[in-house]
């Protein structure tokens, strides 16, 4: 949650991705023409949506270029597939007005299995028509989500936000709340829910409540090593030891 989470656009040139990296990031940080493949190379900007920070990529356009092709153009899209693949989130952006051809298919498809999120964008175009469900129909196998909005339309942001959040895991996630911060803490934490679980089935086993306290006792340890109530000298060695002590 601190670092965030790295956020690939990803679709055919002129889809609208750099209206939407717009439209989330609040101005106008890509530049947006009409001309097919005017973004080439990979941008970055860090982004809220929702509690969830998105570290966006706005990928070149991805279409088949062909042998004879463009050779800055290959290298952009060679690019964007492979930033595709390493994204922890996925936007998939198609154009509602368009119709989905060869090249969306083939974003599709690498989409497969992946955190993704299809947009059709520019739903203003079409409405709430049939092209849409069918596009919507389409695009279904490939993808956990798809979600028709306008990225030309602030209330759009909303509803992605809401869709991220589910996709991510997020939605339920008490950002003001307290939180396991290091694998340290992790580790203490499991300990103690552990000895505890061993403390319930040790009363299955017909125990007694003498082997209960043992294992609630070093459940106790545990938190107080988790709170530092406790600190040992290995536990503080161990937080040290990623430490500047000089600064
Ligand atoms: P990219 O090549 O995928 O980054 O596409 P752009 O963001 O540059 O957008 C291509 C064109 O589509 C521009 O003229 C945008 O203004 C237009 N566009 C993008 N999103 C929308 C939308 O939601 N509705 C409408 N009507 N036009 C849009």
């Amino acid at each position: 949650m601190r670092r965030g989470v790295d956020c690939v656009l990803c679709g055919r040139p002129n889809v609208g991705k750099s209206t939407l990296l717009n439209l989330l990031a609040g101005f106008d940080r890509a530049i947006v023409t009409p001309v097919a493949g005017t973004t080439r190379d990979v941008v970055e900007q860090a982004v809220m949506l929702g509690d969830v920070r998105l570290n966006l990529f706005d990928t070149a356009g991805v279409r088949d270029v062909g042998e004879d092709g463009d050779a800055i153009e290959a290298e952009g899209i060679r690019r964007s597939w492979k930033k595709l693949e390493e994204a922890g989130l996925v936007l998939a952006v198609f154009d509602a007005a368009d119709g989905l051809g060869p090249d969306d298919l083939a974003v599709a498809r690498r989409c497969e299995g992946r955190p993704a999120i299809a947009v059709l964008n520019k739903q203003d175009l079409v409405g709430d028509q049939t092209p849409l469900h069918e596009m919507e129909k389409a695009l279904r196998p490939y993808f956990k989500t798809v979600l028709a909005l306008s990225a030309k339309d602030p209330a759009s942001l909303p509803r992605l936000s809401e869709a991220v959040a589910r996709l991510l895991g997020t939605a339920r996630v008490d950002t003001g709340a307290a939180a396991l911060c290091s694998a340290r803490q992790l580790a203490a934490a499991t300990a103690a829910r552990d000895a505890l679980a061993q403390a319930i089935q040790s009363q299955h086993d017909g125990l007694g409540p003498d082997a209960a306290g043992v294992c609630i006792a070093d459940a106790l340890a545990s938190l107080a090593d988790l709170t530092g109530e406790d600190a040992t000298e290995a536990t503080l060695d161990e937080v040290f030891s990623t430490f500047c002590v000089g600064k």
